[in-house]
């Protein structure tokens, strides 16, 4: 028997016998006995929270601004700081705070402690708090003299006339509508994204200088060739303003639309009730947001042999406008279903939408295949027929013997969204949106950039990080310079080497002298290594024992119960308090950066570990290493809880 076994056997183990009291210099000892050529760097990496954010955000920069760190008291309260970090990204925080899913959420590294950062709802916070205290967004760049047309004027179309005055670029949206904010106006409904925040928030970006042409389409009123010649380069952020038609028999109906009609007709006012069951086909936002809607605006019956046009679809189909007293007479919300192919688990709408509306009293009935509309004499749809089924393996698979007749009053088909390329075929990839190359280039037409739904339709996140990539592009297409390779982490990252350069604690440059070692120079940034742009931290980096179990800061949500939902338009969130804003700042545990927690500094045994003078320092250049003490003990990487610290230079 070894002595370890006896260790764990033997009740009896003693380590020492009697009357041995010498005792060992531990400290010396896990000092040489971890020796080692190595010494630590400082590697910055990007967290997994802004690798899952599509618009690139900043994420750990912002947290750490709303716990105190990276500031500058000459820059105003922490809020617009933040702020003016958020919308180097996103010139959106408090909508993107309120409707976005979050997949940085999901990404955060904290969910290996307790639960992911509060990020989304901090971006509402200091989203409102910018919109409260009226702040702008940056000055425009010095006039170039370039020109840029921009067609579509959603969250991709304004994002890129953002990001093209900040380099100082003239622009012009063309919109279809009388109205900016695509579907963030048109789509999703007030209730979640209020206008009032909406329109504050494009408000900000025309204060920039750009100009607008409402009311006038690219392609019928205005033709494509006279945009290539009165611009410079043209950006598409036409999005997918179609929805796709049911994919069975009988989706021509009249009685049967599309959840994007459905939803404009509501949010133009046009649409104030529906009649019978409204039946909603899909698993998205769109099936979610007609769904919650139909509830709201309640049901008026009408009789059999009601006239066409007093019928909701004649409403959403433009033909008509709701007669205002009739609304009057709902008799309750609507009965609405939702039928959806899939588990409803595996839908694309968030978790949280669909808990929502089953609340408010929506029924889903999901692994039902459907397959074609029953119509009646007079060519209406009365029910959809549809297929029990079963997923296997990823596969369906029909239940035999098991189909079924849904009844319904209005059929809204919520499967699939495509572009209209009425006047502009050239641009149309046969399915009926557009191609683009990596840098949001449109293959085969020079200048032209595209971004958000009209690529694939996502989330308004994306649209906007498109934005940014696509506005870059045309920045170097105008200025006559090949556009730049793509990182492989696209996003914006904090740059000690700009920080030190902005706080006036580097200004030398380099001049091509060969040196030994950058300790003393000042051009450089010494024992740092940049790894943002390439890799991402993941949690296995952290030392997460450092971190205490603490509950995440929640806003506060009105469920609304089926028998509340009639009328009621009110938003479901409030926002956070500064004060619990300040604690998910807190939370954050500022992956792949140092956040000043001094573990190097207390643990190192070698005392190599110093921080740098108070009136030197910037977020990254905390601590330093006298490498002339350093003994390679790999201590202070152990202890370093946001994985900056690695062993690295060698001996
Ligand atoms: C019902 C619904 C709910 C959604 N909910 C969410 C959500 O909760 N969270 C989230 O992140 N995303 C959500 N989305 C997705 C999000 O709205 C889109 O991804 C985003 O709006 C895409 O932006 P975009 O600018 O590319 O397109 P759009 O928002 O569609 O804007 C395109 C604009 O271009 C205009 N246009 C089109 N063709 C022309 C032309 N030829 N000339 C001039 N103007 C033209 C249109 O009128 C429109 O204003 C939702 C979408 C829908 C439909
Ligand atoms: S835009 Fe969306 S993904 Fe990006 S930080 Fe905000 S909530 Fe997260
Ligand atoms: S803990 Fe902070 S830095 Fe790390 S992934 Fe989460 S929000 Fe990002």
């Amino acid at each position: 028997m070894t002595e370890t076994d006896s260790a764990t056997t033997d009740v009896t183990f003693r380590r020492y016998k009697d009357h041995e009291h010498g005792h060992e210099p531990w400290d010396e000892l896990v000092v040489h006995a971890g020796e080692s050529d190595l010494c630590p760097v400082y590697v910055h990496r990007a967290p997994p929270c802004q690798g899952s954010c599509p618009s690139g955000h900043d994420i750990r920069g912002w947290l750490a601004m709303g716990r105190g760190q990276d500031l500058d008291p000459a820059d105003g309260p922490w809020q617009e700081q933040a702020f003016r970090r958020m919308t180097t990204a996103n010139p959106f925080p408090a909508i993107m705070g309120r409707v976005c899913p979050a997949p940085c959420q999901e990404g955060c590294n904290r969910n290996e402690v307790d639960d992911f950062v509060g990020i989304n709802a901090f971006e509402q916070y200091v989203g409102d708090w910018a919109l409260e205290h009226d702040l702008p967004l940056a000055a425009p760049g010095p006039d170039t003299g370039k020109r840029v047309a921009i067609v579509g004027g959603g969250p991709a179309g304004l994002a890129a006339a953002y990001f093209l005055r900040l380099k100082g670029h003239a622009c012009t949206i063309f919109e279809e509508h009388d109205a900016l904010g695509g579907m963030m106006v048109f789509g999703i409904p007030g209730y979640r994204t209020p206008r009032d925040v909406l329109e504050g928030e494009v408000k900000r970006i025309l204060d920039m200088g750009v100009g607008v042409r409402l009311n006038t389409r690219v392609g019928t009123d205005v033709p494509m060739a006279k945009i290539e010649q009165d611009f410079d380069a043209v950006f598409w952020g036409i999005g997918a303003q179609s929805g796709k038609p049911l994919p069975v028999p009988g989706a021509d109906a009249p009685n049967c639309v599309s959840g994007i009609s459905f939803l404009r007709a509501f949010n133009q006012g046009r649409l104030r009730h529906v009649s019978g069951r409204v039946l909603v086909v899909g698993g998205g936002d769109t099936a979610m947001d007609v769904a919650a809607v139909a509830r709201r605006i309640g049901n008026v019956d009408l009789p059999e042999d009601a006239p066409e046009d007093a019928r909701p679809e004649a409403v959403i189909m433009g033909k008509t406008t709701q007669d205002v007293a009739l609304s009057a007479k709902r008799r309750g919300a609507a009965d609405v279903w939702i039928v959806y192919r899939r588990p409803i688990s595996k839908a694309p709408a968030s978790q949280h939408e669909i808990e929502s509306v089953i609340a408010e009293g929506v029924e889903i009935h999901d692994e039902l295949a459907p397959l074609e509309l029953v119509l009646d004499a007079s060519g209406r749809a009365k029910a959809l027929r549809v297929q029990r089924v079963d997923w296997i393996d990823g596969k369906m698979h029909p239940r035999e013997g098991e189909i079924i007749d849904i009844e319904a009053g209005l059929v809204v088909g919520a499967t699939g969204q495509a572009g209209d390329f009425t006047g502009i075929e050239s641009l149309d990839n046969g399915r009926g949106l557009m191609n683009a190359n990596g840098l949001y280039q449109v293959p085969g037409h020079p200048g032209h950039f595209v971004g958000g739904d009209a690529i694939n339709p996502h989330l308004l996140t994306t649209a906007i990080g498109h934005a940014r990539v696509a506005a870059e592009g045309i920045d170097a297409y105008v200025s006559g310079q090949e556009a730049a390779k793509r990182p492989k982490v696209d996003a914006f990252h904090f740059n000690l080497l700009s920080a030190l350069h902005d706080g006036g604690l580097i200004e030398d440059t380099y001049d091509h002298e060969q040196i030994r070692g950058t300790n003393e120079a000042r051009f450089a940034v010494h024992n740092y290594e940049d790894r943002s742009f390439a890799e991402i931290v993941p949690h296995r980096s952290l030392f997460l024992a450092h971190f205490d179990r603490e509950a995440r800061e929640q806003r506060q949500e009105a469920t609304i119960s089926g028998d509340q939902v009639l009328g009621n338009f009110t938003e479901r969130f409030s926002g956070l308090s500064e004060e619990q804003a300040v604690h998910e700042g807190n939370r954050c545990m500022s992956c792949g950066m140092c956040f000043e927690c001094d573990n190097c500094i207390i643990y190192c045994p070698q005392d190599a570990v110093y921080r740098v003078p108070k009136d030197q320092r910037a977020m990254g250049r905390y601590v330093d290493t006298d490498y002339a003490r350093c003994v390679g003990c790999h201590i202070c990487a152990d202890v370093c809880p946001t994985g900056y610290i690695q062993m690295g230079l060698g001996g």
